[in-house]
């Protein structure tokens, strides 16, 4: 939704705070209410057509259309995010990434996708769009010449950065112009840095999603995803979600919008302890590589500090042993961080991972070595490294 723009000066902090609270959908209170309803009701028939012929953001028609819980969720997110014209919500961050997908190809065409993309990414691509006759063709996302090579002819292109598991980076603003001189749409998932991070639009993506699940949340108890773009790209994958009959529960909008006025803190306090963390581990001996872009080590991170503009609590590292058992028994002995998928929440995680089965081209970053995904949540950084440290005596 392109309202709000009063707002477009302030710095993201403020945004974050004040996007979407419009006096028409909150009322007298501070966050929009729960507006839980399918039927919307109207004083005449006349009105009732109407609004049916008014497809416009914003406007009442029916629940799968959404209501102002749903708008302004949707309009602090698209607030935040530079270049954008409208956000798209989706019930969850696979959704988003499959409403992009809809919106943007058809059978014939071809995509490109990063090797590094997250795993149903990969696995929409290879399986969903396959059966729906589009090509994916993977590529090494670093091999800037290898991708303007591959890309004529090809409708999409689909980025994430840093890559899921093994956080590779990219160079998101060469590897969009040599998309767009091909004439193909640049998507990238954004889900690591938020748009407080990574402005992916103003890089030169054509459209960014993200897993609202993660940081937007924030407290591990909702699921939901979006899309956000131009008009061009906003109107297809706004047209393309009510084709597809998606909406998202007024319910999850309300605690995704509570969780957003947080994000910023949030995202601060974890990359700091991520940082403080990630610089410990790469001092012990049992850890013979730390996998996190923020780090001056990585050989992501002249890229990193050239186009981002903050971090996340989400690295891995890779453990010197070669004992395919060790990061079980890490993340087993850890007393501070819960086993478990998703991230981005208030407490920390600790995962295992085996990253060689997701990659068709890229060598996989930890040389299939066993290695541990860490999600840094809001505990003391001391006492994270105190737990690390215990675990990790035992390989
Ligand atoms: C978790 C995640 C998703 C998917 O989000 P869900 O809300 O779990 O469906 C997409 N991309 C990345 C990078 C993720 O980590």
């Amino acid at each position: 939704m392109s309202g709000g723009d009063d707002d477009k000066h302030l710095r993201p902090a403020s945004r974050l705070v004040r996007g979407g609270r419009r006096k028409e959908w909150t009322g007298p209170v501070v966050n929009p209410p729960v507006w839980r309803g399918s039927t919307h009701l109207y004083d005449t028939d006349a009105d009732r057509h109407a609004a049916g012929g008014n497809n416009a953001d914003g406007q009442f028609f029916y629940g799968r259309r959404g209501a102002p819980t749903q708008w302004a969720l949707a309009e602090a997110l698209t607030q935040l995010e530079a270049g954008a014209y409208g956000t798209q919500l989706y019930p969850s961050g696979v959704a988003a990434i499959a409403g992009c997908m809809f919106a943007v190809l058809k059978p014939g065409d071809r995509l490109l996708m990063a090797d590094n993309a997250y795993d149903p990414s990969r696995s929409m691509a290879t399986g969903l769009l396959a059966r729906m006759g589009v090509e994916t063709t993977f590529f090494d996302p670093r091999d800037l010449d290898g991708f303007t090579a591959a890309v004529p002819g090809a409708k999409a292109v689909w980025l994430e950065a840093p890559g899921s598991l093994t956080f590779e980076m990219c160079d998101v603003p060469a590897l969009a112009a040599a998309a767009r001189a091909a004439g193909a749409v640049t998507m990238i998932d954004n889900t690591w840095a938020s748009p407080l991070g990574f402005a992916a639009l103003d890089h030169g993506c054509d459209i960014v999603m993200m897993s609202l699940s993660k940081h937007v949340g924030g407290h591990s108890d909702l699921m939901m995803g979006s899309a956000s773009a131009g008009k061009r790209w906003y109107t297809a994958l706004r047209r393309t979600a009510q084709e597809l009959g998606q909406v998202v529960s007024p319910d999850d909008a309300a605690l995704a919008a509570r969780g957003l006025r947080t994000m910023g803190v949030r995202l601060e306090a974890q990359t700091r302890s991520a940082l403080q963390i990630a610089a410990w581990l790469e001092s012990q001996p049992q850890v013979a590589r730390v996998l996190c872009p923020m780090l001056p080590s990585d050989p992501g991170h002249a890229l990193w500090q050239r186009d981002f503009t903050g971090g996340c609590g989400l690295f891995a590292f890779v453990l010197a042993s070669n004992d395919p058992a060790a990061s079980a028994r890490v993340a087993d002995a850890l007393q501070m961080f819960g086993i478990g998928y998703s991230w981005g929440g208030f407490e920390s995680l600790a995962l295992p991972i085996a990253p060689a089965t997701y990659r068709s081209v890229m060598p996989c970053g930890t040389g299939g070595a066993p290695a541990l995904r860490l999600a840094i949540g809001l505990e003391d950084a001391d006492d994270l490294i105190a737990d690390l440290a215990q675990a990790l005596a035992l390989v």
